[in-house]
């Protein structure tokens, strides 16, 4: 069966016509329309509701994280290409002078900034570990989060952006209890999506890491099938992941200081949907306009 559409570019220019992402200059920029805001928080609310573990703290983070913390996730050695990092501007008067200079002469101007104390938030999990107990609990922590993410991509692909909100359902605590976690939720995630008419199909996974040391990561993460996406299909030319189940082993444990009570490094898993993305493949399976869709999707969706 073939895709809604034929190319990302045909995708692209149907949600611009339908005003639902306004484009800007830079590619994966995108202003969204008040109905697709609309839709996206209906999605949010809509896999709030399937939460299993109704004690879990909710958190909305901020779109920046602490550079420190970030540093901790190692992000930076494995996908150096996608970071986004803060620089600000702490100078002189004259400082200020001589950076109006360069911005009149064309020349650049943020050789006077300097890196902030913050950089743009890397996954929507990264904000949370430095705020977990050290020591964690017998029962496991585990928390439900929204954050909004950067990362540097390019190209036309109206659903791959810069800068977009993942909604997560995490857990830390013992292997068993990060993969008990991340196994239970993949059904319950392919059910919620299929109850929203999305088809998805769950695949083993690897992350983008970069460079040469980047394959052998790839290697690794594929053979210990760490990471499973929801792969739909939007156009003919690639499948899209709309969300991924994550086991990241004890990594946050370790470079966060996290142990469980047998005073090994802590394990992590998490479920994270993309709320842009699950949303764009929303209007690709039931078409651009709202008011079409299925009355049961609509109703889930409140909108
Ligand atoms: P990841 O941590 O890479 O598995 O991303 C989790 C989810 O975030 C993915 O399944 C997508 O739904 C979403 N996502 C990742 N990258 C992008 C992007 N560039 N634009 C929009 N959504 C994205
Ligand atoms: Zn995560």
């Amino acid at each position: 069966m073939s895709a809604p559409y034929a190319a990302p570019d045909d995708f692209r220019t149907a949600v611009l016509d339908a005003g639902l992402l306004v484009a800007s200059a830079v590619d994966g920029v995108y202003q969204l329309s008040g109905e697709f805001e609309d839709v996206l928080q209906g999605l949010q609310r809509h896999l709030g509701s399937q939460r299993v573990d109704h004690d879990a703290p909710r958190r909305w983070f901020p779109p920046v994280l602490p550079r420190a913390e970030f540093l901790r996730t190692d992000y930076v050695a494995s996908f150096p290409d996608l970071v986004g990092s803060v620089d600000v501007f702490r100078g002189s008067d004259a400082e200020h002078k001589a950076l109006l200079g360069d911005l009149e002469q064309g020349c650049d101007w943020t050789q006077h900034l300097e890196p902030a104390e913050i950089v743009l938030s890397s996954a929507g999990c990264h904000s949370l570990y430095a705020t977990l107990p050290a020591q964690i609990p017998d029962e496991a922590s585990r928390a439900e989060i929204c954050g909004f993410v950067f990362r540097h991509e390019s190209g036309p692909d109206p659903t791959r952006l810069q800068s977009f909100r993942m909604y997560e359902f995490v857990l830390v605590g013992t292997p068993e209890q990060a993969l008990g976690h991340r196994d239970s939720w993949m059904p319950r995630a392919l059910a919620v999506l299929e109850g929203l008419g999305l088809r998805p199909r769950v695949e083993v996974a690897h992350d983008p890491f970069f460079g040469r040391a980047g394959r052998m990561l790839v290697a690794g993460q594929v053979e210990a099938a760490l990471k499973y996406e929801f792969v739909v299909d939007i156009t003919d030319a690639t499948g899209t992941a709309i969300a991924s189940a994550n086991y990241q082993q004890d990594h946050f444990g370790r470079t966060f200081s996290l142990t469980t009570g047998d005073g090994q490094p802590a394990h992590g898993a998490c479920m994270a949907f993309g709320l842009e993305r699950t949303t764009l493949a929303l209007y690709a399976a039931h078409g651009l306009d709202l008011a079409a869709w299925p009355a049961d999707v609509r109703a889930a969706l409140g909108c």
